[in-house]
């Protein structure tokens, strides 16, 4: 759901984290580039579709806050996206909007 009181989660990653995720080309590299060790409800690819589509539930979503993810993540694209930065942004928005309680 998206919630118009906020900019979007796009504007925030570029912004927050340098990073323009209109770079992504769909190549699913990034899905499949680490094991999730089982701490993911969604895929790498799949979280990008929902920054851009501006879906907030993408902030409480186990990958954004999986440790594992978070490690594995500077490298995990092909297109040379920094995904770790895109999830730090993510994990600071989440609690600028009072989602989680870390
Ligand atoms: S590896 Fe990068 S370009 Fe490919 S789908 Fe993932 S984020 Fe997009």
């Amino acid at each position: 759901m998206t919630d118009f009181r906020y900019p979007s989660l796009r504007a925030v990653v570029l912004s927050s984290a340098g990073q323009d995720l209109r770079r992504c080309s769909h190549c699913s590299f990034c899905s499949g580039s680490f094991d999730s060790n089982g701490d993911t409800d969604i895929t790498l690819e799949m979280l990008l579709q929902m920054v851009i589509m501006n879906d907030d539930e993408v902030l409480t979503s186990r990958t954004v806050w999986s440790d594992h993810v978070f490690e594995s993540a500077r490298h995990a694209c092909a297109n040379g996206l920094d995904m770790q930065a895109v999830l730090q942004a993510l994990r600071d928005e989440a609690r600028r909007r009072g989602l989680v309680a870390i």
